[in-house]
């Protein structure tokens, strides 16, 4: 892990592939990139595998991409290669990584697949930062000296897109994550922007892959990091800098990286270049292989027609809890419909008024529990919504009750 620095900006290359197969595609781009040199290197591969999904689709980095990284590593000489990751609150880790393929391929080669949630935590302090004032990692990344992001492309419902950056979140400790979803600030602090792409760049301050190698082979379009649809590509791009690599990653399917809060966050923190005359992109014309995805629904009614979301300062832990929920559980949902036919859930610690009836999703909302249907939670957890809204049913006194009552 290292720190960033000016210096670094001054040679960021970022290098292109397209093919059929994950795994030769991405050696045979390694074998032409400029690494540094990887002799007696102890190499920590954070590849995105922190839920339970087969390869293929566009949920987790594929095996071959993170196999052909590990076997360049190991030809040049790396003195320990670990694959690290820390799944998202509630996943399986041991599950995760044998679904994901991780733990086959790391098998095959003697090598470890760690869950860094049981390293011990250890405090790092960010300096200029707004949002987040220190991290809490685990220790146990005190003991590589080189990180090779390898997250896959894909469209992100709360950041546009999802990257090597953001993978880089999974180097938190535990429900250090989800804190980066519950912050609140003024707008003094904030200015316009969301708490959650400020942290995300604050993070990046301290922690920054040396190397991002970004898995296109199949991303996800619509509605990611989890529920959107599988995006075929073929893409691998690698960067000496994961913020470049970004960049350009985000061209390719289609966002202008200035519009990507986080990225443009970052840019403007001096943590990297963003400007493509700023960066040696190799194939000159890499742009031939644009394949513009689908961004996230700005709103939830826009995948869910007959939902209306009243949502007056949420934060994107209820939000992500949100989505999923209906995700899951939408079909159940029929019951629920006020006299518009449409179901009404509000969220937020600033909503004052919504329909008599509404479904009220995290503790944000108990002041005005009286009009609806209160879920508690902060947020709740999404398995458990649909029992809590059933009992919670039980003791509504509304007249203008959902029609399941
Ligand atoms: S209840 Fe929901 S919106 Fe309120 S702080 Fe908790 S997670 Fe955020």
């Amino acid at each position: 892990m290292r720190q960033q620095t000016e210096k670094r900006f001054a040679n960021s290359l970022v290098m292109v592939s397209k093919g059929d197969d994950p795994y030769e595609t991405t050696r045979e781009l390694l074998q032409t990139f400029p690494l540094p040199v990887l002799k007696g290197r102890r190499v920590l591969i954070k590849p995105n595998a922190a839920r339970v999904a087969s390869p293929g689709q566009g949920v987790t980095a594929h095996p071959g991409v993170v196999a052909a990284t590990i076997d360049l590593l190991k030809e040049r000489g790396a003195r320990r290669i670990v694959i690290g990751e820390s799944c998202i609150f509630g996943v399986d880790p041991e599950e995760a990584f044998q679904v994901t393929g991780m733990k086959e391929i790391a098998e095959k080669r003697g090598m470890e697949v760690i869950d860094l949630d049981r390293s011990d935590p250890a405090e790092l302090a960010v300096p200029k930062g707004r949002v987040i004032k220190k991290i809490k990692v685990p220790a146990i990344l005190r003991e590589f000296d080189f990180i090779i992001s390898i997250p896959v492309m894909k469209t992100h419902m709360h950041t546009q897109v999802t990257l090597s950056i953001k993978n880089m979140k999974g180097l938190l400790w535990r429900r250090e994550k989800a804190r980066f979803h519950h912050l609140r600030y003024s707008e003094k602090v904030t200015r316009g922007h969301k708490e959650l792409d400020m942290a995300i760049s604050e993070m990046a301050s301290i922690l920054s892959p040396d190397l991002a190698i970004i898995d296109g082979t199949t991303g996800m379009e619509g509605m990611g990091p989890a529920y959107g649809r599988p995006k075929r590509t073929g893409m691998i791009v690698v960067g000496n800098h994961a913020l470049s690599a970004d960049a350009v990653a985000s061209r390719l399917m289609g966002f202008d990286p200035e519009r990507v809060p986080h990225l443009k966050l970052s840019a403007e923190r001096g943590l990297g270049e963003i400007e493509p005359e700023k960066i040696l992109i190799q194939p000159d014309d890499y742009l031939k292989w644009r394949m513009p995805f689908d961004p996230p629904p700005s709103e939830l009614s826009i995948p869910f027609p007959d939902i209306v979301v009243h949502d007056e300062g949420s934060c994107s832990a209820c939000l992500s809890t949100l989505l999923v929920f209906l995700q899951h559980y939408h079909s159940s949902l029929a019951g629920y419909r006020l006299e518009d036919e449409r179901i009404h859930i509000g969220v937020g610690k600033n909503l004052k008024a919504c329909p008599e009836g509404t479904i009220l999703i995290g503790n944000c909302t108990h002041a005005i529990r009286e009009r609806g249907i209160f879920i508690q939670g902060c947020p709740p957890v999404a398995s458990q919504m649909l029992l809590s809204l059933d009992r919670a049913c039980q003791t509504v006194s509304s007249l203008n009750k959902p029609r399941n009552l």
